[in-house]
């Protein structure tokens, strides 16, 4: 007999009109090695009980220690919001630098997401790292580098102590188990041309993701207009860092020439629409985008500013907010959403064989309860579940073939403990802000 196992009896789905298929799945060696209607084989059974084998999710931009700060920090404008979330970021310890880490990634695999491209802060690195691997989540990681102070709690270094910490994170992470680094630069407002460029530089190098935000405030965005002349993406892509491997967050402050130019550039956006709405930053133009091709994936964002890990939720605020800027009920479909968080992630991540159920796959999945009140009419079950269900029905979740959550329970997480340790952390917080 060999090691794999079969899950029979779920609910397949298509990315092209999202109908489903009744099928049995079999995994060996942590990837997709049948899928038909029908497989019996010697070997493990699960009992599927039609529930939904949903492909792994990818979240794009995200900041996880920020699931120490969700609450506090509602409902203040911008600029008070991130002096106040860096004031407390920076007064984090070693054990809060961790359990913030290791909350903020459970609750993601427990809403599905098996992937995610973290931006994160230097001091206690060592920690955030060790909660990645604790969480058993895919994280691709990079330093948040700043030499711009944009306010007295920024903390600016020079570009080789920048490039330093890159280096230190790729020569000891990148590559080792489910880990992969980055270069990750705050965005255009908060660091030079100088950084942006040498960053993009030790990136082009090693083949990594370079991940920035882009043209999130308005009022940035016009800062950069009245230092170059430019708008954010015209100046990134005259300082030549747009490229297949480029992420930007947000994208929200653009004319018609760059959104062009994003589609041109096969640079990646990362749309986070509860932080775009929850901060007032703005609406980006997800559907111009779309159509002009634009490459992109959602990102729930630091919780600070976004309150959600709940990456199918994210995708409903995504493609509510598209339709009521345009008035066009028809952008943003679901089809678009289910590929926006799946494949189409997945491979701006550079994984080019997750977030798909298909033979030679990685088996990231989900399987997902169909049974529940918001969610009636299994023909239709991927709709209601984008439009009406949440993160919640998600009953179990395996990254590379392996279980990390069994029936609604994580399996190698004391989550009591875990919440406690919290707690005790949280209510020392807020009297830092
Ligand atoms: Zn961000």
């Amino acid at each position: 007999m060999k090691d794999g196992f079969l899950i029979k009896n779920v609910l397949l789905p298509s990315f092209s009109d999202l109908r489903t298929e009744k099928g049995d799945v079999y995994i060996e060696d942590g990837r997709f090695a049948e899928i038909a209607p029908c497989i019996d084989r010697p070997c493990k059974v699960v009992d599927g009980k039609g529930m939904l084998l949903l492909p792994g999710m990818a979240d794009i931009h995200t900041h996880m220690v920020q699931s120490l700060t969700k609450g506090p920090l509602d409902d203040l404008n911008i600029t008070d919001w991130l002096k106040k979330m860096l004031k407390v970021q920076w007064s984090l310890s070693e054990e809060e630098w961790y359990y913030g880490v290791l909350l903020g990634c459970l609750q993601s695999l427990r809403y599905g997401v098996t992937a995610i491209n973290e931006m994160t802060y230097f001091p206690c690195i060592d920690a955030v790292v060790q909660a990645y691997v604790d969480a058993g989540i895919r994280a691709s990681f990079g330093i948040s580098s700043t030499n711009i102070a944009e306010n007295e709690q920024t903390k600016v270094l020079s570009v080789e102590e920048c490039l330093r910490q890159a280096e230190h994170l790729y020569s000891r992470w990148h590559g080792k188990g489910l880990l992969r680094t980055t270069a990750a630069p705050q965005g255009r407002p908060a660091c030079t041309p100088e950084l942006m460029v040498a960053l993009k530089d030790f990136a082009r190098e090693r083949g990594l993701i370079y991940h920035t935000h882009m043209a999130e405030g308005s009022f940035e965005t016009e800062r950069i207009r009245q230092w170059t002349g430019r708008g954010e993406a015209e100046e990134l892509a005259h300082l030549g860092v747009l490229d297949e491997n480029t992420i930007l967050a947000h994208s929200i402050w653009l004319s018609e020439k760059e959104v062009e130019l994003l589609a041109d550039t096969k640079a990646v956006v990362a749309h986070c629409p509860s932080t775009n709405m929850k901060l007032s930053d703005g609406a980006p133009p997800i559907a111009q985008m779309r159509k002009a091709g634009v490459r992109m994936g959602f990102g729930c964002d630091g919780e600070a500013s976004s309150a959600n890990r709940d990456l199918l939720r994210e995708a409903r605020h995504g493609s509510y907010l598209q339709k009521v800027i345009t008035l066009d009920p028809t952008v943003l479909p679901a089809e678009e959403c289910y590929q926006m968080l799946t494949w189409e992630a997945m491979e701006a991540l550079g994984y080019k064989d997750l977030g798909k159920i298909e033979v030679g796959y990685q088996a990231d999945f989900s399987l997902v309860d169909p049974c529940n009140l918001s969610t009636t009419n299994r023909r239709r079950i991927l709709n209601n579940l984008l439009y009406a269900g949440s993160g919640e029905q998600i009953r179990s979740v395996y990254v590379a073939g392996k279980p990390v959550l069994e029936d609604g329970r994580f399996l190698h997480h004391d989550i009591g403990r875990i919440l406690e340790q919290c707690e005790k952390i949280l209510s020392k917080i807020e009297e830092r802000i």
